[in-house]
């Protein structure tokens, strides 16, 4: 008879692998009706519902209902809360932590430096224009001066310092994206308070300070973790610090930006375009005003760090690292990816050397 019981809150993996994986285990799945494709999934009392008496929950990312207090007080055997994917911000880590509850991620390379690849090419999109002259060979045009693109890197011959690249959050797709850049020689500036001048050095990034960052720049690239702090960084005030020539790219999280002051700001010239992923609600609504704003926005649904190699959204490595995060936990033992590090002492107090697969 199964002894563990995992609530699936939002499937991801179309082979069902890493179910039987678990059922082979001895666990019983309960499965969410969110999926990567659509996110959105059961509300928050069908989720306390399926959550009854879970040892695991695991999934990833939601947007119908976050991971709740709520939904992990359903079972007071719950152990932990496992995500596919980078990013935590719809599992209310605090809520977890005060009740001895883990929580582990899965920053895969595949995912992260996905993200990092696919925010360079949507920079180059925007600056080089490639949209424009594709539509407007396709219509019959050829040669037109309002064509033109930005040449991104310093020049040798003329003098030509080059454009200045803005990184907002130096962790691991803010580095990447940094060293992506260097062989194209930007200046590449970068606000981050949480790390040290050493990892600026080493990545030949220069240290500002976020007005400087949104002044300066003509690029800004938005790479920070969705923190109360976070929320809403970009508004409309700092977005009229920012040049008219810039363009912004937000594969970070859809909150991050003031997605009502963004369209208004590319609607009154205030900055020139947008690259987004990731929107503040998720998929961005049928009506939202960013769809009928031409060029100004380069839009992706939330899956620029997809790739062939990873898997969906470079999911393959994550299901699996999620997988084994659990299966650890079931056993009593600390799983590999911990977030939430500081509710590891209590957690191996409950549970530590206690199997129940
Ligand atoms: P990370 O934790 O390695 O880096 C985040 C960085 O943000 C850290 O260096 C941190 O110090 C910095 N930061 C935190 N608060 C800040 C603030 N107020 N100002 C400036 N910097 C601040 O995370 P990562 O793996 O690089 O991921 C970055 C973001 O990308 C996350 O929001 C993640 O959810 C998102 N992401 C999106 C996708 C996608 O599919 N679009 C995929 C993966 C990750």
């Amino acid at each position: 008879m199964p002894s563990a019981k995992i609530f699936v809150f939002a499937p991801a993996d179309q082979s069902g692998a890493s179910h039987k994986t678990l059922e082979d285990q001895g666990c019983q799945l309960t499965l969410g009706s969110a999926s990567w494709a659509t996110p959105q999934g059961n509300n928050e009392d069908e989720m306390v519902r399926a959550a009854a008496d879970a040892d695991a929950l695991i999934g990833t990312s939601i947007r119908s209902s976050p991971i709740t207090r709520s939904i992990m007080l359903a079972s007071d055997k719950l152990r932990v809360v496992a995500k596919y994917t980078i990013g935590v911000d719809d599992v209310d880590v605090d809520a977890a932590t005060d009740l001895g509850i883990l929580v582990t991620h899965a920053p895969t390379e595949s995912n992260w430096g996905g993200v990092a690849e696919g925010t360079f090419a949507a920079m180059l999109c925007l600056l080089k224009r490639l949209r424009e002259r594709d539509e407007h060979v396709k219509a019959g045009g050829w040669r037109d001066e309002s064509l033109q693109g930005s040449f991104l890197g310093a020049r040798d011959s003329d003098g030509y310092e080059g454009l200045t690249v803005g990184i907002v959050g130096l962790g691991r797709i803010g580095s990447r994206l940094s060293n992506l850049l260097r062989p194209w020689r930007p200046n590449i500036i970068a606000y981050d308070p949480y790390v040290p001048d050493s990892k600026f050095a080493e990545h030949g990034v220069k240290r500002v300070d976020y007005d400087t960052l949104l002044r300066e720049s003509d690029v800004v690239s938005f790479h920070v973790v969705l923190t109360s702090e976070t929320r809403h960084m970009l508004g409309e005030e700092e977005m009229s610090m920012m040049k008219p020539s810039a363009v912004l790219v937000n594969t970070s999280r859809g909150p991050v930006v003031d997605q009502a002051a963004l369209a208004q700001a590319l609607k009154d010239g205030t900055i020139r375009a947008a690259a987004l992923d990731v929107f503040e609600d998720e998929p961005l609504e049928a009506d939202s005003e960013l769809r009928s704003l031409g060029h100004k926005v380069l839009l992706s649904p939330h899956m620029v760090s997809a790739n062939t190699s990873g898997g969906l959204g470079g999911l393959r490595e994550g299901i699996a690292w999620g997988t084994q995060d659990v299966l650890k936990a079931l056993r009593g033992e600390t799983p590999d990816h911990v977030y939430n590090v500081e509710v590891i002492d209590r957690w191996r107090g409950r549970f530590g050397g206690t199997s129940v697969i």
